[in-house]
């Protein structure tokens, strides 16, 4: 039988407000081990917990984003269960009233945009991080806990289940990330943890409407690792499937050194979280005004910035894909595009070179001036550098933000075409290449290129070479 892959994802943000979403403990990363907790976060008898503004704002900032319904009621309820990364033995989250409901997110496929739709999206606290000591889970002597994580304001992000493949699913969350750096609402950075995502995965009967039973992978934090786990996970049941077994609801680990998925635990259902409302928190009552007010304040977000990059500076697909991938990156082109009208030609070099010199430098495009780059361009249109030595000027203004006019003067790096520089090396070259020159005089038009050549080479590029033609022609 074919089968066909089921696939929701339920996505784990955090949002980068300084304290905590119910104390003013720090949320910065990385700190010595259980020093940013109070006894709110370790879950002491006694402590009561106050919600951040600013982490119901950036959640509501995300849902709008995201063309979610924000509810204008949603209600904390308590998650319970024991897990040591959870002093409280419950977590603070949001059950049956969430603070968004639908919404949805198009993404860019080959074939043509898709609509994944979303079920929910809502609030909880993050948990405190066990560290295993060696590398796994399974064979750690001994786990360390760390509480600086508890607290930390999480969004989950939950889709409907409709997307297809591996393939797929990483698109959505590349462009999930991309939107949310764009509302800087999270520093999304996977590496870190602040970008993280379960996925869910059955199989059903090509064509039919009913859905298998799924398992889950937890905690997939790189999109390389969402692809292969989920493409791990829907062989493996196909081979159940095909062998006449049964998919067994399981909750499983992908474990990225061995590639392939390890059960963890069979799946709990909701009943067994026990969610009750939360009764040291009052509901959460939004008011229509506050929701629109943070409507106005949404920048403008990939997908629209993409489409009008492509229709205002003629663009392609892929060159808007790149130049959009960040707002200061789009910042930066249409910043340099005011002054320099060779668009395509502009996108160019911010997509190749630019690029690749700011990641060898390791800065980030915001540091340097579009006004130089522009500077450059215009150097090299006018002919007064050639492409090597403007690359070269490029990797120097990216490294030191000098200016690349400013450079080329300082190190006489301009094009050479004055007869009085030239002439003396179109002499040593005929001196130095006498059956070359000899062979042009018989006719033999290719020797003068291999004549121009050398010259070239002995001044890196920069000498003028209609000027050594005519040099040669007349010397020869
Ligand atoms: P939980 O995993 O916390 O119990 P849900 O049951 O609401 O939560 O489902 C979570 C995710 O699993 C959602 O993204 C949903 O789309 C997806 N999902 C639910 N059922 C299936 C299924 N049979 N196959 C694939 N994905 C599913
Ligand atoms: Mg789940
Ligand atoms: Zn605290």
């Amino acid at each position: 039988m074919e089968y066909e892959a089921v696939i929701g994802l339920e996505i784990h943000v955090e949002l980068q407000t300084d304290s905590k979403i119910f104390c003013g403990c720090s949320t910065a990363f990385g700190a010595e081990p259980n020093t940013n907790c109070c006894p709110g976060c370790l879950g002491l008898p006694g402590t009561l917990p106050l919600l951040n503004r600013r982490a119901v704002e950036y959640g509501v900032l995300a849902a709008l984003a995201l063309n979610c319904q924000v509810q204008e009621k949603s209600i904390f309820a308590r998650k319970n269960y024991f897990y040591p990364d959870l002093p409280k033995a419950y977590q603070i989250s949001q059950d049956d009233y969430p603070l968004a409901r639908g919404g949805y997110l198009e993404i860019d496929l080959p074939e043509g945009s898709r609509r994944i739709n979303l079920q929910r999206a809502h609030l909880e606290e993050e948990a405190g991080k066990l560290v295993h000591a060696g590398d796994s889970i399974m064979s750690a002597a001994y786990s360390l806990v760390d509480y600086n994580r508890a607290g930390v304001p999480l969004l989950e992000i939950v889709t409907e289940p409709e997307i297809t493949s591996g393939r797929e699913a990483r698109l959505f969350l590349e462009e999930l990330r991309r939107l949310l750096r764009y509302t800087g609402v999270s520093d999304v950075k996977m590496e870190e943890g602040s970008l993280r995502c379960d996925a869910n995965l059955s199989l059903r009967p090509a064509g039919s409407s009913e859905l298998g039973t799924r398992t889950e992978v937890k905690n997939l934090n790189s999109f390389r690792a969402v692809e292969q786990a989920l493409n791990y996970e829907a062989e493996r049941q196909a081979r159940i499937l095909a062998g006449g077994g049964e998919v067994i609801q399981a909750t499983c680990h992908w474990d990225d050194s061995c590639k392939a998925t390890v059960v963890m635990r069979m799946k709990e259902g909701a009943a067994d979280y026990r969610y009750f409302p939360e009764p040291d928190l009052p509901p959460l009552l939004l008011e229509r005004s506050y929701i629109e007010a943070l409507k106005e304040k949404l920048p403008e977000l990939p997908r629209q910035k993409r489409q009008r990059l492509r229709e205002r500076y003629g663009l392609d697909d892929e060159e808007a894909a790149i130049i959009a991938d960040t707002r200061e990156m789009a910042d930066f082109f249409e910043c340099a595009a005011e002054s320099y009208q060779d668009h395509r030609n502009l996108a160019n070099w911010v997509q190749g070179d630019l690029i690749y010199q700011l990641r060898e430098a390791g800065k980030e495009i915001e540091q340097i001036s579009p006004a130089l780059l522009v500077e450059l361009l215009e150097m090299l249109d006018r002919g007064e550098i050639n492409r090597p030595v403007a690359k070269e000027l490029l990797e120097e203004m990216v490294k030191s933000g000098a200016s690349p006019r400013r450079l080329v003067k300082k190190r006489g790096l301009g094009k050479i075409s004055g007869t009085e520089e030239l002439a003396p090396l179109v002499e040593q070259v005929i001196t130095e290449n006498p059956e070359a020159a000899e062979n042009y005089r018989r006719g033999k038009k290719k020797a003068l290129a291999f004549l121009v050549g050398k010259v070239m080479a002995l001044t890196r590029g920069r000498a003028d070479p209609q000027e050594l033609n005519r040099l040669f022609k007349e010397k020869l």
